[in-house]
């Protein structure tokens, strides 16, 4: 979208296209625009980049190292990494745990913390999900026993993403059993992947990769000063976590390119008017999620934590990834059917580009955005209860 940006704005924006332009590695940006798999180092060498650079967290108070950025130059920031295929800053650690942290971390937990995120030295996964306690996640089982200086805990994770890359999970645990109301018996407790008794086994999706990890609990020791907030005041930690994960999921400026990519390989497919009238449809949704966003980042600005209305970015980012998942495989024609796990060896003899072989899988893969981070049925019901009053 054309916004008619200030002269000192333009300059912003052009700086930050020439220094991607200069340090993000070619191998790195290849790697996100053919869809393969990222590795931990290839994450963790892009974000230790961004914060050498002072730019990995902008949104962060400026003393612990956000750079004090409008919301338009944040804005024009997502644009250009959008565009120059960066690949992701994973959210764990940088927008979802820092936030927590900065609202109801002691001083000491945002100093032990806070710097190791912003440097990369930690990777952080989320364990809230438990098998049968997803949607309905206050039903969580995991157990955390107080004993002495430190807690015990007993129970399983599932879906855990990326925790057999993690050094620390933040985790939703049940304290209190005994509670009437199932949320106040919750907290929220920091935990070294290294303890004894916790064991990492991978999930492997549909495309063949290694995401998601079931995580279990054998009587894990936990310091009792890794809890955040009061004990049993989990769920509003786990609220105000929520919303800043959503806020995330948006990925509006890397469908935005995704958008122009379809454009580009389409072709003849575009004198097809059933394809271009879809085409279409996805780019005026996607004006219409970046304006809604847009707001959002406004009210940010101004101080308001993001409430239940940024499920709408949810659903709508999620829709838009999938559609044009569904249009990059039709432009590959017949080509796109034959599926090839992520990763797996290039099959050259029927003409397959490490592109086109993408195609399918990313389609497969990208069928777990409508459920993560709160599927988008409870997206809705959140809209209609918190924000519609129904
Ligand atoms: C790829 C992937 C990565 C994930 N990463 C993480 C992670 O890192 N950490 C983590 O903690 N969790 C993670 N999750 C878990 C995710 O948050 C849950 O899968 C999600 O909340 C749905 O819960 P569930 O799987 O238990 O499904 P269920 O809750 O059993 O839902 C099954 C179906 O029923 C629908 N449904 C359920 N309740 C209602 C209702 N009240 N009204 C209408 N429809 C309803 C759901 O929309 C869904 O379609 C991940 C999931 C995926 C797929």
């Amino acid at each position: 979208m054309d916004l008619n940006y200030s002269t000192e704005e333009l300059t912003f924006r052009d700086d930050v296209r020439s220094w991607l332009r200069s340090n993000l590695p070619a191998e790195l940006k290849q790697k996100v625009e053919s869809y393969q798999e990222l590795s931990k180092d290839d994450l963790l060498g892009w974000h230790r980049i961004l914060a050498k650079k002072g730019w990995v967290a902008p949104d962060w108070p400026v003393e612990w190292g956000g750079t004090g950025w409008s919301v338009t130059e944040r804005y024009i920031f997502e644009e250009e990494c959008g565009y120059a295929a960066t690949p992701p800053l994973v959210a764990f650690g940088l927008r979802m745990c820092a936030p927590v942290l900065l609202r109801f971390g002691t001083e000491a937990q945002k100093k032990r913390f806070l710097p190791r995120i912003y440097n990369g030295e930690d990777f952080w996964c989320q364990g809230y999900s438990e098998p049968g306690s997803g949607s309905d996640l206050a039903s969580l089982k995991t157990r955390a026993a107080r004993q002495g200086d430190h807690y015990v805990v007993t129970g399983q994770k599932i879906w855990t993403t990326l925790a057999h890359h993690a050094d620390w999970i933040f985790c939703l645990v049940r304290t209190d059993p005994t509670q009437a109301k199932r949320q106040d018996g919750i907290s929220f407790l920091l935990i070294d992947m290294k303890t004894p008794g916790i064991t990492v086994r991978p999930i492997i999706l549909m495309d063949g990769g290694h995401e998601t990890n079931e995580v279990f609990f054998d009587d894990v020791k936990v310091p009792a000063e890794n809890l955040v907030h009061e004990e049993g005041k989990g769920w509003t930690v786990a609220k105000y976590l929520l919303g800043y994960e959503r806020m995330g999921t948006g990925n509006i400026a890397v469908s935005k390119r995704e958008l122009a990519r379809v454009k580009a390989m389409a072709g003849p497919l575009l004198d097809d008017p059933r394809f271009r009238d879809k085409l279409t449809r996805v780019e005026v949704e996607l004006m219409a999620l970046e304006i809604t966003n847009m707001r959002f980042l406004d009210q940010l600005r101004g101080g308001r934590a993001p409430g239940a209305e940024v499920s709408l970015l949810k659903i709508k980012g999620t829709e838009i990834q999938q559609a044009l998942t569904e249009l990059m495989v039709q432009t590959a024609g017949p080509f796109a059917q034959a599926f090839r796990p992520v990763n797996g060896p290039l099959n050259d003899h029927v003409g397959f580009d490490r592109l086109t072989a993408s195609l399918l899988p990313r389609y497969c893969n990208v069928r777990k955005a409508t459920i993560y981070a709160g599927s988008n049925e409870i997206q809705r019901n959140i809209i209609a209860k918190a924000t519609l009053g129904l």
